[in-house]
């Protein structure tokens, strides 16, 4: 059975529209329901620690909440407090959605 969501490491060009651009930029990027591809940038300094070390980390899971958001079908937010912000900063993580993020996906997908 094959998995709905797919999320790996890749470098340079993997057989997708969106060849990974090497250290910093675009550290990872996914695609609207429903591919289901998430793909970090392997050329990245990454971390999952709290607080991350002081080497220029970034956050894999801000950034992985952030693309999850995207698998989910959020556009990024104007909002610098919501995990759905584009720019991610090194050394920082952000892992508690806002108020901005909940509102959004809640507006994608409505209780009854
Ligand atoms: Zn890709």
């Amino acid at each position: 059975m094959a998995s709905d969501l797919v999320v790996g490491v890749y470098g340079g060009d993997h057989g997708d529209s969106v060849p990974c651009d090497g250290l910093r930029n675009e550290l990872a990027h996914a695609f609207y329901p429903t591919d289901g591809g998430l793909h970090y940038d392997g050329d990245e300094q990454w971390s999952s620690l709290v607080p991350l070390p002081d080497d220029g980390s970034y956050d894999v899971v801000w950034v992985g909440i952030n693309e999850i958001g995207h698998l989910l079908g959020l556009v990024h937010s104007n909002d610098p407090n919501a995990v759905m912000f584009p720019w991610v900063e090194p050394g920082k993580n952000k892992r508690t959605l806002a108020a901005d993020d909940i509102d959004a996906i809640r507006a994608l997908y409505p209780q009854g």
